[in-house]
């Protein structure tokens, strides 16, 4: 009995380190561009801080440098920084560094080729208001690319919330532009930096409700992250306020009201997801996935 006892805890170990999150058949990542970690506490954001406090949290995740737009955006959805996947600048379209690796998609391996390659029948979807995401994804790996183009984020988020009810994708990717635009027209840290929030708040309300009405929440894992902050009318530099970025994670199998303490770096974000669905990471990636969240 003892012996059997052993087996069986050395075979749910086996299970844990290579992950699988039980139940979870669906991610849905909401990167909100130019969102920084300073402004979560003093924003009105209920629908957000619901997730804080039935998930796992962390206010002192951090991008990677410079603290710019898409090699931020590649670093989240390609598990490692800019020295492998060499995205460098705020809206680079190629590498600048030439990537240390590529795959048949033709860029360094994200999260949706991992998912394609490994899991191949699986549905997966990005939707974005920024066409700067577009050169950074694997259009070829993905089954719903919808770039939002001048629409902007309200027409993303419906459009997230429809795919969301009806495909049901494994992973489904969605980039909203604020608070970033009234963070460079503004500024951070001003009123109306916070009732833009306000704004993104309820637009993660929709995204939320749609898993709901798609009957999926009990198998759903819902994460909310950022590229970088800001400070004053712009981001790029070093200090905290455009560093640090919120991570929330919420969903099957994720702690309930548990500040996360171990280091987050953005990369982490398509480790925590290839670890979810228990997918061999690429060699070239440099995330880990952020366990402490998770029971
Ligand atoms: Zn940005």
């Amino acid at each position: 009995m003892k012996r059997l006892l052993t087996v069986i805890c050395l075979f749910s170990l086996a299970l844990q380190l290579s992950a699988q999150v039980k139940h979870v058949k669906h991610v849905v990542l909401i990167g909100c561009d130019g969102f920084g970690a300073y402004a979560v506490p003093g924003a009105k954001m209920p629908n957000l801080k619901h997730l804080m406090e039935t998930g796992s949290w962390s206010l002192k995740a951090r991008c990677v440098m410079p603290s710019s737009s898409a090699d931020n955006w590649a670093s989240m959805l390609m598990g490692a920084g800019i020295t492998e996947h060499g995205y460098t600048e705020w809206n680079s379209k190629v590498p600048e560094i030439p990537s240390v690796t590529i795959t048949k998609y033709g860029i360094f391996p994200s999260i949706f080729s991992v998912i394609r390659d490994q899991k191949p029948g699986a549905k997966t979807a990005a939707i974005y208001s920024w066409d700067g995401i577009a050169p950074l994804i694997e259009k070829d790996a993905i089954d719903m690319v919808i770039p939002g183009g001048d629409a902007g984020d309200d027409f993303c988020v419906d459009t997230a919330a429809s795919v969301i009810k009806k495909q049901k994708p494994l992973f489904t990717f969605i980039h909203v532009s604020q608070p970033d635009g009234v963070g460079h027209n503004i500024g951070h840290r001003t009123p109306a930096y916070y009732e833009e929030l306000q704004k993104v708040d309820a637009r993660i309300g929709k995204i939320v409700q749609a898993v709901k009405d798609a009957g999926i929440e009990n198998e759903t894992i819902i994460m909310v992250t950022a590229d970088h902050g800001g400070i004053n009318k712009g981001h790029g530099g070093k200090s905290l306020d455009e560093i640090q970025i919120p991570w929330i994670i919420n969903g099957a199998g994720v702690k309930k009201n548990h500040e996360i303490k171990d280091v987050i770096i953005t990369y982490d974000t398509a480790a925590t997801i290839a670890w979810i669905f228990g997918l061999k990471m690429p060699q070239s990636w440099r995330g880990k996935p952020v366990t402490d969240g998770f029971d």
